[in-house]
């Protein structure tokens, strides 16, 4: 009998392995090439006329619309500037609902007449494209015979040149629209809804003084967390290259219990890989800032600084290609998804939101004077009202199959969105909700307009990890989106539900001042109205304990466990009329995005199924078989020998072999039911018949792992992939 060498051939090549030397200068300063093969405002400045840079300056900066005149000057200088980066092709990137990342590539030359041909790159072709892009999931908005879609350049995040051995191209970050004008990406809703949000801000800010305010944005600011994998385990483990994740594998006898990972030293390889993202980030103005281990082995963290939501979610999108990129040339596999290890910490992407401009800041800062502070509270109140109102629609914007095994699970967030707001901060509301009331806590009741808010403190300390929507001092994070979603779909969610909660508190304000009311008092009363209609969101003990969901459903709160529950929340009344009222979806991309979510949802969980039954058969069962074998013929040839032979194990073997059997016939039959036409009763089926099933054979599996002789078996080991690098 021959062992099966596949593992013991990755450990082998693994330590054989060099990682390559740095192509460049390490000592080299990151401003030097920072925006490098960026087409940004410094470069439009410099290569277009006066006026024409002035007009796109105003498109980016006070949206308006964009002349056809000035697009056909920007496309020249554009084209000019990619050619001498080395540019051969173009691209219009854009960003289609399967949450990845789509590109169509064409080339600047145009054959002429003469059999020659000249590079060419006009405003139009810039400024609109059409994919042939049909095959893209649109949950019904366009029927294949009539598949046109467009994309159409975002003025507003830069164009790039993206570098590759075989030729550069040029990309322009692009939204997706179908022939009717309905979005089919996650950018177009970013933009919508920034707007709404933005109108509704500005209102606020009129009303505390601020007569002629700077476009409002959304600001984002990105946590990434993924795992580093050498590629020879990754490549020989076939869940891992078609799921993203083990469907097998045993809790290694060292897991994460000693923490000894979090913000230890970086592994030299690690850092060498890290070092040349960091390049290729700032070459493209990605600002990657800190880098770090995270809690589990082999886990690492990336963030990069908070820019504009459009702007850092296309750049979100750009991180994750260039890490795998990058991690294949050390030889290694950057994984993004949210549970790739059963058993060890998962990985998500805090999605840092603020509201703000260049001329005030971040609006979610406290301020020094009691005026600000009061500016301040409003935001932080509308804040409160959104999630409390929304709280569905915020767990649903993060809702897909794979990050259903991070919420709830005592490591990410639960799925109950709640919100934390620090002792002090609470105590603030508090305080303002018993308003007038005559109480004595040390200052007293808090009066809008002539106290100043005590120092709020942003000492990390304060942090409670455990909540979905945490303040930190000048923004909120929230915490349960995965590591593999684009941040555009939570952000489209915030920025909506910002929009409608800014909008109450403005027409209240609006109209009490118009009927006479002091400012501050009609602040006053807009604070405890909201603390007082929305507090139940509020929480700031621990969301892991076993308390808070029976607290949180006294409180009213929804806790949407899976997928499955989140989902048909997109298609709520309220939502349908929130995102209407705003003009960020209408009622058909709403269900679009419903149906998309349940198709993915189905198909995720289809491939894991099907891969496990497989790998199952042609793996697992086939090393315990033989295992199985070798000790039945060591028994055999103890009684031939007249030894008294111990069959112990060899009746453990058969009964786990036994139980593996019994699993994957029961996943066969689960797997082998038809499909309902509706798609959420499909996704149900998934999660109560498929997931189930799935479990019982990994079980199984996983028990045979402890069982099986070691050379026998041929999937590398939870310690392997996780303590080797
Ligand atoms: P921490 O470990 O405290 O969470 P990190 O430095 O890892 O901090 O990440 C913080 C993230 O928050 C960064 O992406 C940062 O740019 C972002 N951030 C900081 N200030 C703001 C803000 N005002 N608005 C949005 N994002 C912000
Ligand atoms: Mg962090």
């Amino acid at each position: 009998m021959t062992a099966n060498p596949v593992r013991l051939q990755a450990i082998a090549a693994v330590q054989a392995f060099t990682p390559p030397p740095f192509s460049f200068d390490p000592g080299e300063e990151p401003g030097e090439i920072f925006g490098e093969n960026v087409f940004s405002l410094q470069v439009m400045q410099k290569r277009l006329p006066k006026l024409i840079y002035k007009s796109v300056l105003s498109t980016i900066e006070k949206s308006a619309p964009l002349d056809p005149e000035v697009a056909d000057a920007v496309a020249s200088a554009m084209k000019d500037w990619a050619l001498e980066k080395g540019a051969t092709h173009y691209a219009h990137v854009f960003y289609p609902l399967t949450g990845l990342t789509a590109e169509k590539h064409d080339s600047f030359l145009d054959p002429v007449g003469d059999g020659t041909a000249l590079a060419s790159f006009s405003g139009k072709t810039l400024v609109q494209g059409e994919p042939d892009a049909s095959s893209f999931p649109n949950g019904g908005l366009r029927n294949t015979f009539e598949a046109r879609g467009y994309t159409g350049w975002d003025v507003m995040s830069p164009a790039y040149v993206l570098e590759n051995p075989n030729g550069n191209t040029l990309c322009i970050p692009t939204v997706f629209i179908s022939m009717t004008g309905e979005a089919l990406d996650h950018k177009t809703p970013v933009l919508r809804s920034q707007q709404a949000m933005a109108v509704h801000a500005e209102r606020v800010l009129r009303l505390f003084g601020h007569d002629d305010p700077e476009r409002v944005v959304a600001y984002c600011g990105p946590e990434q967390e993924y795992f580093l994998v050498d590629s020879h385990f990754f490549h020989a483990r076939p869940d891992l290259l078609n799921a993203g994740r083990t469907l097998f594998g045993a809790k290694p006898p060292k897991g994460q219990e000693f923490d000894d990972h979090y913000f230890g030293a970086i592994p030299e390889r690690v850092l060498g890989f890290m070092m040349e993202t960091e390049r290729e980030l700032f070459k493209l103005g990605i600002p990657a800032k800190t880098r770090h281990n995270e809690v589990a082995p082999g886990q690492f963290e990336v963030a990069p600084m908070f820019e504009r939501a459009n702007e850092a979610s296309d750049h979100q999108q750009l991180l994750m290609t260039t890490f795998k990129t990058v991690a294949k040339k050390h030889g290694m596999e950057c994984l993004f998804h949210e549970k790739p290890f059963a058993g060890v910490n998962g990985s998500g992407k805090h999605v840092n939101f603020s509201v703000g401009n260049s001329e005030l800041g971040s609006l979610l800062v406290p301020g020094d004077t009691p005026h600000d502070n009061a500016q301040f509270l409003v935001f932080c109140a509308a804040v409160i009202r959104a999630v409390h109102q929304y709280g569905g629609l915020l767990r649903a914007s993060v809702a897909s199959a794979s990050n259903d095994h991070r919420l709830g699970a005592n490591e990410a967030p639960p799925a109950i969105i709640s919100i934390f707001l620090g002792d002090q901060l609470a105590d603030v509301f508090d305080q303002i909700a018993k308003g007038g009331a005559t109480r004595s806590k040390e200052s007293g009741t808090l009066l809008i307009g002539v106290d100043t808010l005590p120092p709020l403190g942003q000492d990390p300390g304060d942090r409670n990890r455990t909540s979905p929507f945490a303040f930190t001092g000048n923004r909120f994070e929230f915490r349960a989106p995965g590591s593999l979603q684009t941040v555009a779909a939570p952000m489209v969610v915030i920025n909506t539900i910002m929009a409608e909660a800014l909008d109450f508190c403005a027409t209240t304000l609006e109209d009490a001042v118009a009927a006479g009311t002091d400012f501050n008092e009609a602040v006053q009363t807009l604070l405890a109205t909201i603390v007082a209609d929305h507090g139940a969101a509020i929480f700031n003990g621990n969301g892991y304990s076993d308390e808070w969901p029976v607290e949180a459903a006294q409180r009213g709160l929804k806790n949407l466990r899976t997928t499955v529950d989140a989902l048909p929340e997109l298609i709520s009344p309220e939502a349908i009329e929130l995102f209407g009222k705003y003009a960020v979806f209408n009622e058909r991309e709403m269900h679009s995005r419903y149906e998309i979510g349940c198709e993915q949802y189905v198909m995720t969980i289809g491939v894991e199924g099907n891969l496990m039954l497989e790998m199952g058969t042609t793996t697992v069962l086939p090393a315990a078989v033989r295992y199985q074998t070798e000790l039945a013929q060591n028994v055999a040839a103890l009684k031939a020998a007249g030894v008294e032979a111990d069959t112990s194990t060899l009746m453990t073997v058969t009964a786990a072999i036994g139980e593996l059997k019994t699993g994957l016939a029961d996943l066969g039959t689960a797997l082998a039911h038809e499909h309902d036409e509706d798609l959420l009763v499909a996704a149900t089926y998934c999660r109560d018949a498929v997931l189930p099933a799935m479990a019982a054979v990994r079980t199984a599996a996983d028990a045979l792992e402890g069982l099986v002789a070691d050379d026998l078996w041929s999937l590398p080991t939870y310690q392997e992939m996780l303590y080797i690098l």
